[in-house]
């Protein structure tokens, strides 16, 4: 078998379309144009890279955007009195403070100062909670982009195996939640791994969906996956390779090549889930604008 390719970047060039539409309506019809806040602590060229991409994709659909930048050794307090200030800010509809944060400063912390009705990352446990209760919610970005592809290539999901590798509280474990709790979509018997898991092949090779986000190249090999399994590959991993100009380049966590015999879909990397994790920033920005999630009182 070989199996066929999710093209995330045809699927998010395709939910940005809608998005810019959706937005130049909302603008039609009297509304102040949607605003994302974007808040950089120190100068971590990834997040510098991530947020460079975020910017684009708010000019592409016309959403407003900046970028507070704070200094690395910016305390805990000063950090969250600007947050404060966002959230006590009406023309700001979505705010994300970009991670990783410098090690004095707890994410935790940081993500629950945020305005819960503003968080379009979706990493704040009142959004987490209401995940994890089947109730409206910004959802993180990653695994309901996911679920985006799952729906435009019309994957089943309900009452398969579905087997999520890696725990993480922005990626694996709303994923594992998404794939088991929701009534609209999920509802697969879900199994999810991490570093403690025994014998990681006895779990992934009973998965029709396997969905892998554990930052590891090559940590999933074809003999690990059954034969016509849907193969989501999550990671993202800059590997030495001398024959590019940059001198890496960019891998899953799946033997992509042998697994791509096995499989009966698979995402490639790049382009299969992370143009999508951009895609559903901009939708989470927009509901925020609208107050689709949380109506105000
Ligand atoms: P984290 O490092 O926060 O989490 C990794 C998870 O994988 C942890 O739960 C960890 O277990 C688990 N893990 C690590 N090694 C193994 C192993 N050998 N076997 C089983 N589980 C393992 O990473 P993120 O979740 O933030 O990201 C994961 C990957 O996805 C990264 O490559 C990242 O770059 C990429 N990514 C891609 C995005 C996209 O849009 N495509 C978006 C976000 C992330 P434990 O909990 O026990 O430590």
């Amino acid at each position: 078998m070989s199996a066929k390719i999710i093209d995330g970047k045809k699927v998010a060039d395709i939910t940005m379309n809608l998005l810019k539409e959706d937005v130049e309506n909302w603008v039609k019809a009297g509304f102040r144009r949607p605003f994302l806040k974007v808040v950089q602590v120190g100068n971590d060229p990834a997040s510098t890279t991530y947020i460079g991409a975020k910017t684009r994709a708010c000019q592409r659909v016309g959403i407003d955007t900046d970028t507070a930048h704070l200094p690395d050794t910016v305390s805990a307090k000063e950090l969250k009195e600007a947050i404060k200030s966002f959230n006590e800010d009406p023309t700001v509809d979505g705010i994300l403070v970009q991670l990783p944060l410098p090690s004095h400063l707890s994410a935790h912390d940081v993500i629950e100062s945020i305005d819960h009705k503003k968080d379009v990352d979706g990493f704040h446990p009142m959004n987490v909670g209401r995940l994890t209760v089947d109730q409206p919610t910004f959802k993180s970005c990653t695994p309901a982009g996911i679920f985006e592809l799952f729906n435009y290539y019309s994957i089943p999901v309900k009452s398969k195996h579905a087997v999520v590798v890696g725990a993480s509280n922005i990626v694996g474990s709303p994923m594992a939640i998404m794939l088991s709790r929701e009534n609209a979509s999920g509802k697969a018997t879900t199994t999810i791994c991490h570093k403690f898991t025994k014998d990681l092949t006895s779990h992934t090779i009973s998965a029709d969906i396997l969905v892998v986000a554990a930052g590891q190249p090559n940590l999933i090999k074809a003999e690990m996956i059954k034969e016509g399994a849907v193969v989501i590959d999550v990671g993202i991993n800059r590997v030495a390779d001398e024959t590019t100009d940059k001198g890496y380049k960019l891998v899953g966590d799946c033997d992509y090549d042998a697994i791509k015999q096995k499989a009966s879909w698979i995402t490639p990397v790049p382009g299969g889930v992370g143009p999508m994790t951009v895609a559903m920033l901009m939708k989470n920005t927009l509901l925020a604008a609208k107050k689709s999630i949380y109506p105000l009182d």
